[in-house]
């Protein structure tokens, strides 16, 4: 029987040392290469329409819902009354979507490659939907790093929707962007940032709980489960101000996401989320 190869007509997405997830490509309907980083998009006959950056998979029209909905809701739900968002990255929308299902006032989205935009919104227009048409949204090309940096503009919950910390993501995730953000936060304020694979990329959370400590009161990691990131499991990492974000109260999340239709996120769900198993409890930085 003839196995999955490595090479052409297929995308081999590298998890860790010694292994990868592979897919099939049944057929490219886009690439290109911007000024950070080369651009497919794919089609798979499980997965659908995938999102592929450099040999990275982003997101895909199968499991996008997932990964969108953890980085949203659990920060959004955390704060008491958010109104103003701040997404960082996050250029194929899915995030911008799901943040919009909330009574926001205002989003900002500032995100390096406007070209992930246009592919995401003209070949994967499932995953953004009509998010950036939206009058509340703000979208910047521009570099998140530099943003914080020189924005006075205040938010209520921030969510980083990045790459890999290599090239002109790795700003995103120091202690001096983290600290910015605190900053433009406020006393209430509440941080969500991807924060990798729980298995294969322990050094990341570590670097992100280290980060992130010295300018929150409570930095709290979750899990979910992503079926097209290499391991499956995924890690998130908040951070507040306001209240801990494990303590909110199940009836506040079931009022709040009452409106609010989900697939992978719940109220029941949400203490759950920050409940890790023993044995990624003893090798990572978990209280
Ligand atoms: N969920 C994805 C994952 O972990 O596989 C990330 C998806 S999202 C498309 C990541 C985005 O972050 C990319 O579009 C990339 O261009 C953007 N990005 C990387 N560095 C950035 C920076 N410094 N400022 C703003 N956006 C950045």
């Amino acid at each position: 029987m003839e196995g999955y190869r490595h090479g052409d007509g297929y995308i081999t997405d590298e998890g860790g040392d010694g292994f990868a997830h592979v897919y099939r490509v049944d057929e490219l309907l886009h690439e290109s290469r911007s000024q950070f980083q080369r651009l497919r998009v794919v089609r798979n006959a499980f997965f659908g329409r995938m999102l592929v950056l450099d040999d990275a998979v982003q997101t895909t029209e199968a499991d996008d819902f997932i990964y969108h909905e953890l980085l949203s809701h659990v920060p959004l739900c955390a704060h008491p009354e958010p109104k103003r968002a701040l997404i960082v990255g996050g250029g194929d929308g899915g995030l911008l979507r799901e943040a919009l299902r909330h009574p926001l006032e205002h989003v900002t989205m500032v995100e390096i490659d406007g070209e992930v935009v246009e592919v995401t919104r003209r070949w994967i227009p499932s995953i953004p939907q009509d998010a950036f048409e939206d009058p509340r949204v703000e979208l910047r090309v521009a570099d998140g790093v530099r943003f914080v940096e020189e924005s006075e503009v205040g938010f209520d919950v921030a969510m980083v929707d990045s790459t890999d910390p290599k090239g002109p993501s790795l700003g995103l995730f120091s202690s001096e962007f983290y600290g910015r953000l605190a900053a433009m936060l406020g006393s209430r304020g509440v941080l969500a940032v991807q924060s990798g694979s729980p298995l294969y990329q322990k050094e990341l959370i570590a670097l992100v709980a280290r980060n992130m400590r010295p300018h929150f009161r409570w930095v709290r990691h979750y899990l979910g489960h992503v079926p097209t990131y290499p391991g499956v499991l995924w890690s998130f990492t908040v951070g507040a101000n306001g209240r801990d974000p494990i303590e909110v109260p199940d009836e506040e999340i079931a009022g709040r996401m009452s409106a609010i239709p989900t697939k992978y996120y719940t109220p029941r769900a949400h203490r759950g989320l920050f409940e890790f198993p023993p044995y990624l409890r003893a090798a990572l930085p978990v209280e």
